[in-house]
């Protein structure tokens, strides 16, 4: 999974491009910089080829979560179960 980090300035432009709806605006977990639920970020994988938050974040802010590390396999694996 990917985290987001503190350079976050709350633009909004990654929130409605994630396709497993991973990414909230803090509020639901009491931070005031946008937050990337672990247990719904594919990395993409299983949707497209690179990450869409990376790519749009204007502040690359968006970067791998050292607490999460998964395999390919393992986040197709996460894609699927989300979609099922
Ligand atoms: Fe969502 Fe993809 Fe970003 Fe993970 S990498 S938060 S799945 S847009
Ligand atoms: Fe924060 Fe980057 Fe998302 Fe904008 S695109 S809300 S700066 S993580």
């Amino acid at each position: 999974a990917l985290l987001i980090n503190e350079d976050c300035t709350n633009c909004d432009v990654c929130l409605p491009e994630c396709p497993n709806e991973a990414i909230t605006d803090g509020s639901d977990v009491d931070k005031d910089i946008y937050f990337i639920h672990s247990d719904l970020c594919s990395e993409c994988v299983g949707a497209f080829d690179e990450a869409q938050c990376v790519a749009v974040c204007p502040v690359e802010c968006i970067v791998p979560d050292p607490d999460h590390e998964e395999s390919p396999e393992e986040l197709q694996a996460k894609y699927d179960a989300i979609h099922s």
